[in-house]
């Protein structure tokens, strides 16, 4: 699975499937997903390469991503509704 980001305006993969590492547990509900553990991503901030990673922390529940403080986006401790996932095959 995979969504692009609100926050950091990147994709996240969410691996649901297999017995690769990291992977995520899913309620397998396409309209309202929930994933687990968090979503945590870092990477050199284009903006600021120097100075520090952008960071995206959050937490998929019911189909609203709730970004945790620690992430370096503009929706830094807010809740949004997840844009509509790609269907599963
Ligand atoms: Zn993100």
């Amino acid at each position: 699975m995979a969504f692009r980001c609100p926050g950091c305006k990147s994709m996240h993969c969410v691996i649901v499937e297999g017995t690769g590492r990291p992977r995520w547990s899913y309620n397998g509900d396409a309209d309202a997903p929930t994933f687990s553990p968090s979503i945590h991503v870092s990477a050199p901030d284009p903006d600021a390469p120097r100075v520090e990673l952008a960071r995206c922390h959050s937490f998929v529940r019911e189909g609203q991503i709730r970004f945790l403080a620690d992430s370096t986006h503009n929706l830094a401790g807010q809740t949004v509704e997840l844009p509509d996932l790609p269907e599963l095959n």
